[in-house]
């Protein structure tokens, strides 16, 4: 068997006792004679399955118990219109704009809401991450991406919001260090990078938040679809359908392993130090460079760029790399098209050995090239 170091941006590689172990239950899941994929999600056999996974990511978060999980589906694409749909109440929300998914959350949202870009990165292709201290307004509520997966930049720090409830798109940097869930009103995640496999996307909603009949702000639209209403998932624990048993399970096997790692907290060293082996190769090196000035970068996706300014030059050394990495089994390097280069994404699951190997990779690479 071989296996790749995957430095994909999503889905991407998921720790390898992870899938061993899910190998080893495919057939019969602790002795029920049944793979969990083939399980009644509303059997004896899966409910502590999606039990677990939920309490794990309540402890390795530290989420309060005024908030609720979801495990929804639809992808964090999906959440950029319910948010919207189930936060609004003046009608108005405040946005920050810093990448491409960032852009999509607001375009959507627009649909339903009158949105202030109350701050754009838009002016340097999203190469920095903009200073905003405070957002104040007539707002539902505001909406940050913590971590853009395209352009490689992380949000350190979050507006002061004043009682508006902050919102946050943390697909790409969930689990990857600590974060205060008191501080935001919904963190939402498409658990493809950091969290399991696709088809799971994770909801963290402040109670207060979830509109229903109860509600002392009133009821949602009576046209809106009950399966886009967060009180729908969370009256039933996430099963007023069939949710996505075997991804839910996946995960849960994910958190099983950041937990035995050490934690969140353990995972953020770990990642810093993976970070810094490939940005400190590229601030040293004359032929690669990062691509985002040392203050915005981020720790999960590092995009770079060869120092060639002939375009064509560079771009026939950037397909040369990314087919040679390829063949030495460092795949998905290839940059997103709006940023160019090469990209490594290195979540969670990817070991620090894996970063190491591309390092000397990449050294030899620039001796042959330069
Ligand atoms: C990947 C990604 C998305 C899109 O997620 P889907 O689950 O495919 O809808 C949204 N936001 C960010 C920050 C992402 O990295």
């Amino acid at each position: 068997m071989k296996r790749v170091y995957n430095f994909s941006a999503g889905p991407s590689m998921l720790p390898q006792e992870v899938l061993e172990k899910a190998a080893a239950e495919i057939l019969d899941f602790n002795g029920t004679g049944q793979s969990v994929m083939e399980m009644s999600h509303r059997s004896k056999a899966y409910k502590p399955i999606i039990d677990k996974t939920e309490a794990l990511l309540r402890e390795l978060m530290n989420i309060p118990a005024n908030y609720k999980v979801l495990f929804l589906q639809g992808g964090a694409s999906l959440q950029f219109a319910m948010i919207p749909l189930n936060l609004k109440k003046k009608g108005k929300a405040a946005y920050i704009d810093t990448g491409v998914w960032s852009g999509k959350a607001l375009k959507e949202a627009k649909k339903w809401i009158e949105v202030d870009v109350v701050a754009s990165s838009k002016d340097k292709t999203y190469n920095y991450i903009p200073k905003v201290d405070k957002v104040t307004g007539d707002y539902d509520y505001v909406h940050v991406t913590s971590n853009n997966t395209i352009f490689g930049t992380l949000m350190n720090t979050f507006p002061d919001t004043a009682g508006i409830p902050l919102v946050c798109d943390a697909s790409s940097n969930i689990l990857s260090e600590p974060m205060d869930v008191s501080k935001f009103g919904i963190i939402y995640a498409g658990a493809q990078k950091n969290l399991g496999p696709a088809g799971v996307t994770v909801v963290i909603i402040r109670e207060d938040l979830i509109r229903g009949p109860e509600h002392p702000q009133g009821d949602l639209p009576a046209d809106l679809a009950t399966m886009l209403r967060y009180d729908t998932h969370a009256a039933e624990g996430s099963m007023y359908n069939t949710p996505p048993c075997y991804s839910i399970y996946v995960m849960g096997l994910v958190l099983e392993f950041v937990k035995k790692m050490g934690g969140v907290p353990a995972m953020a060293k770990l990642n810093g130090e993976k970070a810094a082996v490939l940005y400190d190769y590229l601030d040293s090196s004359s032929f690669f460079k990062a691509t985002v000035a040392k203050e915005f970068r981020s720790i999960m996706n590092i995009p770079f760029v060869t120092t060639i300014t002939d375009a064509e030059k560079a771009e026939a050394i950037n397909k040369k790399f990314v087919a040679e990495a390829e063949a030495a089994g460092f795949v998905n390097l290839a940059g997103h098209r709006l940023v160019g280069g090469m990209r490594a994404s290195i979540y969670n699951a990817m070991p620090i050995d894996g970063v190491k190997a591309l390092v000397e990779f990449m050294k030899a690479f620039e001796k042959n090239n330069a």
